[in-house]
This record gives C-alpha cells, sequence and structure tokens, in this order.
C-alpha cells in the first residue's frame, strides 16, 4: 500500500451545515494528502434522500472554501453514481457475496421480537441468504426486496486504526447488513466501499462512531477484491460540559464560527490542535501543520472543545492580520447590521488601532460601529464626569477642533488642541479626556483619545461635542 498514491477524502451529508467534527476530519485528512503529495477529493453522500438538502450542500461547499480545504476532484455526489453502484450489486449477487432478500417490515420486525423474547441480540437471522442445499422461503408478490450483503459467518475482521491501534471484531458479530434499499438508492456503508474503491483512496479519517461500521466495510472491500485503504477514526469532540458536542450545547457548525466573527486560521490552527499535537506547538500557520502532518500524535481520547482558548487564537489571528483585510471583514459585520461602511483606508486605520484589543471582527465591529452611528454613554457616568468645571474646556476644544487646518486633523494635530486646551482650563488630561471619551465613543476607556479622536470624521465629532 504504501507505493500507492495518497488519496483521501472528506464524505460530508448534506444534512445540515459543515460540523465542526467533520471539519476536523477534513483538515486531517486535506492535510495529509498535502503532506505526501497526494490528493484530496470531496464526495457529497446524499443518499439520505429525506434529509439531504442544496442548503447544506451549498453551506459545505461555502465553508470547505471559506477554510481554504481545496480539493483535487469533486464534489461528487453519490446520487449521481446510481448506475455504478447497481451494477457492482448486480456483480455481487452474481459472485454469491449479495443476496436479494424479501423479509416485509413486519417480518422484520416479528424476527426481532422473537429474538428480544428469547434473550438473543437482535439481528437479522439469515433466511434470505442462499446455501448449498437450503430451500429459501416463496417470494411474496407484494414486497419489494433489498439486497444484503452476505457477511463471512467465521473468523475475525482486524486492522490497524492509525488512530485507535489494531481493532478486531469477529464476524459471528455481525449480521448480513443491507446494502440496497427497496427503492435502488445504496446504502452508507454499501456506498462508501464502492466510492473509495472507485476513487482509489489510500487512507480514511473519520469520526469513530463509524468504527463500528468499519468491519463490513473491510469484508466488502475484500469481498469485491478491492484493495483495502488504512482507516484512521479520531475520537469525538466533546462539548464543555463533558458530553458530546451537539447543537444543542451551542454551536457545532462552522458557518457559525464564521459569522461570530473567527478568522478562517484561526479555526484551522484550533481544530488541528483538538485531536492532534506537535511537540507543545499551540500557535502555527497551516503551511506548518502541512510540514509536521504525517498522520502520528492523533489523540486516542476524545477533546474536549475550550471555546476562551479558541478566542485566545483568534485574537492572536486578528492582530497579525492585515488591516485591509479586517476593514473588509467588518464592513461585511457592520452591513449586516444595517450600516453601509466602505472598506476603505481610514477603516484600515481603526482596525489597525483597535484590534490588539479584540478577540473577533464582531468585537471589532462592536468599536468601530461608533465611528459611524450615534453613540450614548450612560447616563450616569456622564452625569459624574460632565461637569461645570469640564463644560467650558469642551466647548473651547471644540472650538479649536473647529479651527484645525484640515491637514493638522491626524493624531498630531489633535494632541496639540487637546494639551492648549487643557493648559487655558487647567485641567489635568484624564478630567477632559473621560467626558470626551464618553459623548464621542459613549465609553471612557478607549485607546489613546487623540488616536481615536483623529479617526473620526470632524463634523461627527463636532456635532457629538455641541451638546457638552
Ligand atoms: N457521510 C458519512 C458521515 O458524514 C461519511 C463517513 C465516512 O467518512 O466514511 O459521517
Amino acid at each position: 500500500m504504501n507505493s500507492k498514491k495518497i488519496r483521501t477524502r472528506i464524505a460530508p451529508s448534506p444534512t445540515g451545515f459543515l460540523h465542526l467534527g467533520t471539519a476536523r476530519t477534513a483538515l486531517y485528512s486535506w492535510a495529509y494528502a498535502r503532506h505526501f503529495g497526494g490528493e484530496f477529493v470531496l464526495r457529497i453522500e446524499d443518499t439520505d434522500v429525506a434529509r439531504s438538502t442544496q442548503d447544506s450542500v451549498d453551506q459545505i461547499l461555502a465553508s470547505m472554501h471559506w477554510l481554504g480545504l481545496d480539493y483535487d476532484e469533486g464534489p461528487v455526489y453519490q446520487m449521481q453514481r446510481l448506475a455504478r453502484y447497481h451494477a457492482v450489486v448486480e456483480q455481487m449477487i452474481a459472485a454469491g457475496t449479495a443476496y436479494r432478500c424479501w423479509c416485509s417490515p413486519e417480518e422484520l420486525d416479528a424476527m426481532r421480537e422473537a429474538q428480544r423474547a428469547r434473550g438473543e441480540k437482535t439481528r437479522y437471522d439469515g433466511r434470505w441468504r442462499p446455501a448449498p442445499g437450503k430451500a429459501l422461503p416463496p417470494i411474496p408478490v407484494d414486497v419489494k426486496p433489498v439486497v444484503r450483503f452476505a457477511n463471512p459467518t467465521d473468523g475475525v475482521v482486524s486492522w490497524n486504526d492509525l488512530v485507535k491501534g489494531p481493532i478486531s471484531i469477529a464476524n459471528h458479530e455481525i449480521d448480513d447488513l443491507i446494502i440496497l434499499r427497496p427503492d435502488g438508492v445504496p446504502t452508507y456503508n454499501f456506498a462508501v466501499v464502492v466510492d473509495d474503491w472507485d476513487m482509489a483512496i489510500s487512507h480514511v479519517f473519520r469520526g469513530d462512531e463509524h468504527i463500528n461500521n468499519t468491519p463490513w466495510q473491510i469484508n466488502m472491500f475484500n469481498a469485491l477484491g478491492a484493495p483495502l485503504p488504512a482507516f484512521g477514526h479520531c475520537p469525538v469532540i466533546l462539548g464543555e460540559d463533558g458530553q458530546k458536542l451537539s447543537k444543542r450545547r451551542g454551536a457545532v457548525s462552522v458557518t457559525a464560527y464564521q459569522e461570530a466573527g473567527y478568522l478562517p486560521e484561526a479555526m484551522l490552527n484550533y481544530l488541528a490542535r483538538l485531536g492532534w499535537s506537535h511537540g507543545d506547538e499551540e500557535l502555527f500557520s497551516i503551511e506548518q501543520m502541512v510540514a509536521w502532518f504525517d498522520g502520528s500524535h492523533l489523540s486516542k481520547s476524545p477533546a474536549q472543545w475550550d471555546a476562551a482558548k479558541l478566542t485566545w487564537v483568534n485574537a492572536h489571528y486578528i492582530k497579525q492580520a492585515d488591516d485591509a483585510r479586517l476593514a473588509s471583514l467588518v464592513a461585511a459585520q457592520l452591513a449586516s447590521r444595517g450600516v453601509e461602511v466602505a472598506a476603505d483606508l481610514r477603516l484600515a486605520a481603526m482596525c489597525a488601532l483597535y484590534k490588539d484589543r479584540c478577540s473577533t471582527t464582531v468585537e471589532l465591529a462592536d468599536w468601530l460601529a461608533m465611528y459611524f452611528v450615534p453613540v450614548a454613554a450612560p447616563a450616569d457616568e456622564l452625569a459624574a464626569q460632565l461637569t461645570d468645571a469640564v463644560r467650558p474646556a469642551l466647548a473651547g476644544l471644540r472650538t479649536r477642533l473647529a479651527d484645525l487646518p484640515e491637514a493638522a486633523w491626524d493624531k498630531a494635530g489633535i494632541a496639540q488642541a487637546l494639551k492648549a486646551t487643557l493648559a487655558e482650563h487647567q485641567l489635568k488630561m484624564p478630567q477632559l479626556a473621560i467626558p470626551l471619551r464618553l459623548l464621542l465613543c459613549g465609553r471612557a476607556q478607549t485607546p489613546s483619545v487623540d488616536a481615536v479622536v483623529a479617526l473620526f470624521d470632524r463634523d461627527t465629532v463636532l456635532s457629538r461635542l455641541q451638546h457638552a
């Protein structure tokens, strides 16, 4: 297998957004392919026709694009490959590794009921499985058959899992699973085998909820004479409460984090560490990850989601991010609040001034909104700060600012106007700066006040100081 080209895939079902767990497996599969100069395939497993939607497909593709997990092939849609699955089914029936089963749902219920009554594990009892000398039941007229895989009845299925190590399951533990439904749509376990075979997938990384499916899949690969991929099953991601990460326990989709102002490089960095490590490295670029990621050091035990750590990672990338890029992200955030702002040099300068104190672009937009929409400081704070001693100074400052030549409307020019006002009114900086901030920004704490004021439009400043 080592001489084979490395080909990995991610195979989401379009029944919802791209889940964080799937995004992590996509990242591992992608990084593995990139590390070894192989190829990465995107497959859409849309055979759950009732629950699959185009909207989910669009969201999944958009999230993959946003994360930058580019694929070399795909998206391949399983529902466009039905003819291929049917051909393989026919091949298997002819070879005796699959057979039709005409059990009605009622018959299956009765079978399980009887097994439960006898205290046995419920399983298909093989009544339609052909065997030499065995008489099969008469074919009912009103039942559409399914096709079942004739799972080997003895022996053991074993594989050396890339994450979990050696795993073995005895064949007598598993029954003959349905591979084709009465409506001709294949089941997951069968379609996945045909696809991984046809797409020459060499390594399968996926969530460990699929460990129980793997023995069937290995048996089918063998029945088809297809080369086996290597399997790596990553443990679930737990929520902060120690339960499986689920929608009910907070955001689980990549889209939600995108909307909440996280950067894709932060998500990749955080997801990479959630189940994989490279020494003590916490902050690394995707290029570094690709250079390091060879499938080793994947964690066997479940990782726990840590929102505070993700926020910390994101804050790091916000600080590093290019200001023009932040400006367009903030402009989009503001637009979603109905505030239309150009992502221009001024907005970029604002991002530069505030990004050190923000963990997300939403927080950045929270800060920068004051430059574009009216603000209201808490009334009690304003009353305490806007004293009669300060009012004349604010009025004086307003006049100085109104008189500043256009070219002097910058940090230095405004610092000069502040200094002159303080001297004239015998005040200390905080006595003037705090009420000034409250009036302009609606809050008492900001970065350096001269820099903050310089980014305002002069008319806005003059009008906010008018009522001082
Ligand atoms: N469609 C399956 C899922 O979303 C894919 C599992 C696999 O990778 O084999 O869980």
